[in-house]
């Protein structure tokens, strides 16, 4: 006789999170970010959605002393700091002017990248 062995099954549709819903609100050096899950590509839309994180690239958030916000995960800028230089695959996380906070966000501490 066989017997069905089903392995840790996943949560029920309901509990899923679907986009748009809110994932987190997060205040982390002096500013309120709302954390929602979502698609950064339309390709990844066959899976479930991931939290999105701000692009601080193509719309900069700054510290009220002129830092800008940064997601650990964001490609590195030419004024990179740290082991090894830079190349195509170095994220902020990797930098030693990289100053984190709550979740994955924080911010630079470059005196090059500071609005003034
Ligand atoms: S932490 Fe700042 S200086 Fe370092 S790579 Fe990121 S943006 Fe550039």
């Amino acid at each position: 006789m066989f017997r069905k062995i089903i392995a840790s099954p996943s949560p029920p549709a309901e509990s899923r999170p679907r986009e748009g819903d809110l994932y987190r609100t997060v205040t982390t050096f002096g500013k309120t970010f709302e954390l929602r899950y979502g698609y950064y590509d339309d390709i990844d839309r066959s899976g479930e959605p991931d939290v999105i994180y701000p692009d601080f690239r193509a719309t900069p958030v700054y510290t009220k002393e002129g830092e800008p916000f940064i997601t650990m995960m964001q490609d590195a800028c030419e004024h990179f700091k740290g082991k090894g230089g830079r190349t195509d695959d170095t994220i902020c996380a990797e930098c030693t002017h990289c100053k984190r906070g709550e979740e994955w966000l924080g911010i630079c501490t470059c005196p090059r990248n500071r609005k003034l």
